[in-house]
């Protein structure tokens, strides 16, 4: 339910505003899912990768079990293992960098831009030198489209392109958004999203997509998602996962994605009067004038963050830290190659941001809540 009083608690993330009004056609689509019994690989499958790839405007879409399955199926699409070297930022979700090290290949962790979080362009060339004096081969950059804004895709591209590096788009909070005349998805050699309910466009459950225009990419991808089979079930043509989306997922998807764009409209209007009503106030990340954002989050930069997060929290407002801890600092991935002595801005950030609630059904008066508290807490 939506809080409209002074004092009742704010969602980060309203789920239930979004079902009051899909709720009946969920509902039935589920229900349509119980009577067919195609649980798997059902229609509904096949229906909505071809209004996603539509959506995008890409040839192929994947669906697939989960974000992670995504990128983790890309990797071996492209056969890359130990001996390979994979460019990541450090400032991202821990899947990004963790498919790569689950293959036994070496993820070179690279900076971010402090200002967007995104991909710091100008630091890749020192993650390939990072890569050749540990004795590996950089084969793939993974861009990540941090809190929904695309990387720096020119410059990515370019450098992908002279090194021949393939450049996947780890597009799991950017699904939406777009860069220039292209929509995520269309963007790099493929590009991987989350249906995680707390993405864009979350199902209810776990989710993923891959889009290429690739058609041999998309039927190897095809291939891993079950098992790695070739002409049927039993035919088991290279060592893949059991990778799929399951059909009442597609189902909730497919309605969910009829009102995505709407959706996507009231965040951007959430996004703009942010923006407007913290001028002044304190710093939120910047966005480049040639894209747009799905606004997964809303992210600010402050001092004393943490302070300034409890203090949010006794005024009734949530917020969430986007992440506390560069990758390079996690125990799992402290031996892996940097791009260069320390990631200062991924460092820099872990320390600094904080996202504030967001979502299509955020209303004026609730966000001037979390405005003033906001301007409360920094004063
Ligand atoms: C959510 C997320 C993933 C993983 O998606 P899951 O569906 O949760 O597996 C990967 N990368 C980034 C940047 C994410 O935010």
């Amino acid at each position: 339910m939506m809080a409209t009083t002074a004092t009742a608690p704010i969602a980060f993330i309203d789920l239930a505003a979004q079902r009051e009004r899909l709720g009946d056609r969920i509902d039935s689509a589920i229900k349509r899912v119980l009577d067919h019994g195609a649980f798997i690989m059902g229609p509904e499958v096949a229906e909505l990768e071809s209004a996603l790839a539509d959506y995008c405007g890409v040839k192929h879409s994947v669906t697939c079990a989960s974000g992670t399955d995504a990128l983790l199926m890309v990797l071996l699409a492209r056969g890359i293992g130990p001996g390979d070297a994979v460019i990541v930022p450090s400032f991202t979700f821990a899947a990004t960098a963790e498919v790569v090290a689950l293959l036994g290949a070496t993820p070179v962790f690279v900076d971010v831009e402090f200002d967007t979080a995104n991909l710091a362009v100008n630091k890749l060339d020192a993650a390939l030198q990072a890569a050749r004096a540990a004795g590996v081969t950089p084969r793939a950059v993974i861009a990540v489209d941090l809190f929904g804004q695309p990387a720096d895709y020119e410059e990515i591209e370019a450098f992908c392109a002279e090194h021949e590096l393939f450049l996947v788009a780890d597009a799991a909070q950017s699904f939406g958004a777009s860069w220039r005349d292209r929509r995520v998805g269309s963007i790099g050699d493929v590009a991987c999203t989350s249906f995680f309910p707390a993405k864009p466009l979350g199902c209810y459950g776990d989710g993923g997509a891959i889009f290429t225009d690739d058609d041999e990419l998309a039927t190897v991808l095809r291939s891993l998602r079950v098992h790695g089979q070739g002409s049927n079930k039993y035919d088991n043509v290279r060592v893949g996962i059991n990778g799929r989306l399951d059909t009442i997922q597609a189902a909730v998807l497919l309605e969910k994605l009829a009102i995505f764009d709407d959706e996507l409209r009231s965040r951007e209007r959430v996004a703009a009067r942010y923006r407007d009503g913290l001028k002044g106030v304190v710093d939120v990340l910047a966005l480049r004038p040639d894209r747009t954002s799905a606004w997964a989050q809303f992210t600010i930069t402050c001092d004393a963050r943490d302070e300034v997060a409890a203090t949010l929290q006794a005024a009734g407002v949530p917020t969430a830290i986007y992440y506390p801890v560069p990758l390079h600092w996690q125990p799992a991935y402290a031996g892996f190659p940097l791009a260069s002595d320390g990631l200062p801005a991924s460092e820099e950030l872990a320390g600094h941001v904080l996202s504030l609630p967001m979502h299509p059904y955020l209303l004026e008066d609730v966000q001037d809540r979390v405005i003033q508290a906001l301007a409360g807490a920094l004063r």
